[in-house]
């Protein structure tokens, strides 16, 4: 784990972080107007690095940041809060100077971004150990579709994007076949929100399924395979030869792999002994699923070697 310290006094400036996958969304916006959840996880930071390796950005939920004090300064332009337009906003607490930038605006995660020039990591005990596949697809790990009182997930809606992009990349030019069932269920209301596919009408669709711990493929293999990302090291699970990868965060697919696994409560008077009944009902949401189609279009982008910003990317 590391504290990161000022660089001008050597102030400690955040709590013992745990390097994490820097998210593919981090930087962008949600709808329009929406109250956002934090971007990261309480103990972990993501740094988003050049090609160099050299870190762009480091960012680490607000919670985390110790000995820092806010600038207090009109912020014009923002809306509900802060949108960082006018450069870092949090200073620290020994020696003044300018260390991060807090963002809090609507439709903007939540999250203090450190000014890597102003901060260096230091040692603060041993690294928390990467926990296995098996412990990251547990079942109690899965993530609702939705919030469980109907509502919308955010992080649902920007991960399968994220794993949309990936899908329709492996598919190329042919229509692509999420396999019925869960994936099909999550998926095609997204892929219908897509402009029509300039595909040849005999091109053969690209089949895709769920793979991962406790799912393996099998015979024939699929053209692409929907398979977990580590939350920790953003790894992909791995897959044979030919079989392209669409990643999904490792809490959404153990949802989509297990959601006919969930434990049923025995039902108790009215019903014969030994019936359960399902309950508590799986969680609907309240909305039709959105497509993110500024993380959609990025993440494609990206996959494609295409440079450039996801601000041309509504259709
Ligand atoms: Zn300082």
């Amino acid at each position: 784990m590391e504290v990161f310290e000022c660089r001008g006094c050597g102030t400690a400036l955040t709590a013992p972080l745990s390097r994490v996958a820097f998210p593919l969304y981090a930087g962008l916006q949600y709808g329009n107007g929406v109250a956002m959840p934090v971007l990261m996880a309480s103990g972990t930071y993501g740094v988003d690095e050049d090609p160099d390796g050299r870190a762009r950005s480091i960012v680490i939920a607000p919670g985390d940041a110790h000995g820092t004090d806010l600038v207090q300064r009109r912020e014009l332009g923002a809306c509900c809060g802060i949108d960082g337009r006018y450069g870092p906003n949090v200073t620290c607490a020994g020696c003044g100077g300018k260390v991060a930038t807090r963002i809090d605006d609507c439709s903007l995660w939540q999250a203090t971004w450190l000014v890597p020039a102003a901060v260096r990591p230091v040692p603060a005990g041993p690294a928390r150990p990467v926990e296995d596949w098996a412990t990251v697809t547990d079942r109690r790990r899965a993530a609702g579709l939705s919030e469980a009182d109907g509502r919308r997930s955010i992080r649902w809606d920007v991960e399968a994007a994220v794993t949309l992009a990936h899908l329709v990349f492996a598919a190329g030019d042919a229509p692509l076949a999420p396999a019925a069932g869960p994936l099909a269920q999550a998926f095609r209301p997204l892929l219908g929100q897509l402009p029509p596919p300039a595909t040849l009408p005999s091109a053969p669709a690209r089949r895709a399924v769920l793979a991962g711990p406790g799912r393996p493929l099998s015979d024939p293999l699929p053209d692409i395979a929907v398979v977990p990302r580590h939350p920790r090291t953003g790894e992909s699970w791995p897959t044979p030869p030919g079989v392209a990868v669409a990643p999904l965060a490792a809490e959404f697919w153990t949802s989509l792999a297990f959601r006919d696994q969930r434990e049923l409560a025995p039902a108790t008077g009215g019903l014969p002994p030994g019936v359960e009944r399902d309950d508590p009902l799986p969680p609907h949401s309240r909305y039709a699923p959105y497509l993110d189609r500024w993380v959609f279009r990025s993440v494609l982008n990206r996959l494609n070697g295409v440079a450039g910003t996801a601000d041309d990317c509504w259709w």
